[in-house]
């Protein structure tokens, strides 16, 4: 069973007008999820909030509270294009709450893998500082909240967003419980992920960053993407997978493109539930990331749903 995790709170965080990361990227895709046949075949779930504690799993208090006090006194930028509007505080603690209430039902056998159609994105908030239209790191906050409630020791993040996660990469630089798997485009934005950086310290080994030039071929994608899959993560053996599901990696993104078309999702989404099956019984958490074609951002997530739900497309 596939869960989907959504509620219309997301689209209260206003980036403003012209701003790519904006509302209807997911108010159009839950409406036009609603309009298909497969809908009913999912269970929709609405998502808690995640506690200021376990945002801190990852998040230093001083920085939760810079997040809470720009977004109470009616919004503010972090960075040149990170935007706090009023009501985002609650939007983005929602929308780490959706992997966390993903998380406890997949644990408890309530469904085998999820989907959370959130915003904001998580994936290049650092601990210290969010960035790149992200403010709490979605993935990073599931990562350890599984480690510490539902005792699995070895957690594998694999990030096919367009860009680098360097919030993602940062929290777990040095550390060999959580492997981060990423495939961007390279130089892009933020500028990381080069092929060396491969974690420091007892983490070393457990980043593996593979950059691709813009002119990579989606075959050739997805030959790398299995073959690292194939090699590295069976060798990790994870006991449980987490998504960074970034659908900007389209070929018509406005501001990402690295060649894929849409049916490339659904090919992606078997090959990581193939390793899923292998190591963690199918138990796989996807949280969305980038995507910022309008109009075929619900094509690509059709294409990663319908492949939880071992469907055809
Ligand atoms: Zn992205």
């Amino acid at each position: 069973m596939t869960l989907l995790l959504y509620d219309d709170i997301y689209l209260e965080h206003d980036t403003g007008i012209g701003h790519p990361e904006n509302s209807r990227r997911i108010e159009n895709t839950i409406n036009y999820l609603k309009s298909g046949s497969f809908f009913n075949q999912l269970t929709i779930k609405k998502p808690r909030a995640a506690s200021q504690e376990e945002i801190n799993l990852i998040h230093p208090k001083a920085y939760i509270q810079t997040v809470k006090q720009i977004a109470d006194s009616g919004g503010g930028w972090l960075d040149g294009d990170t935007v706090i509007s009023g009501a985002s505080y609650n939007a983005a603690v929602y929308s780490a709450g959706a992997a966390l209430t993903a998380a406890d039902m997949i644990m408890t056998g309530a469904a085998k893998n999820a989907f959370c159609l959130v915003r904001p994105p998580g994936h290049h908030a650092t601990p210290e500082r969010g960035m790149g239209f992200c403010l709490f790191n979605n993935v990073a906050i599931a990562a350890r909240y599984i480690q510490k409630n539902h005792k699995r020791k070895r957690v594998l993040i694999i990030d096919w967003d367009v860009h680098h996660g360097n919030g993602t990469q940062d929290a777990f630089y040095e550390d060999p419980t959580v492997m981060y798997f990423s495939m961007h485009r390279h130089p892009f934005y933020p500028g990381t992920g080069a092929q060396d950086e491969i974690g420091e310290g007892e983490g070393k080994g457990y980043t593996i960053n593979i950059p691709l030039s813009m002119d990579t071929k989606p075959e050739k994608y997805l030959e790398i993407f299995s073959e690292v899959i194939d090699s590295r993560v069976n060798s990790f053996a994870p006991e449980f997978i987490i998504l960074s599901s970034g659908f900007d990696t389209y070929k018509k993104d406005p501001i990402g493109g690295l060649n894929l078309e849409i049916e490339h999702f659904h090919a992606l989404t078997k090959i990581v539930m193939k390793s899923a099956e292998k190591h963690s019984d199918g138990m796989l958490l996807s949280c969305l990331e980038g995507g910022y074609h309008l109009a075929d951002i619900p094509r690509c997530i059709e294409a990663h749903l319908k492949g939880l739900m071992k469907m055809d497309f």
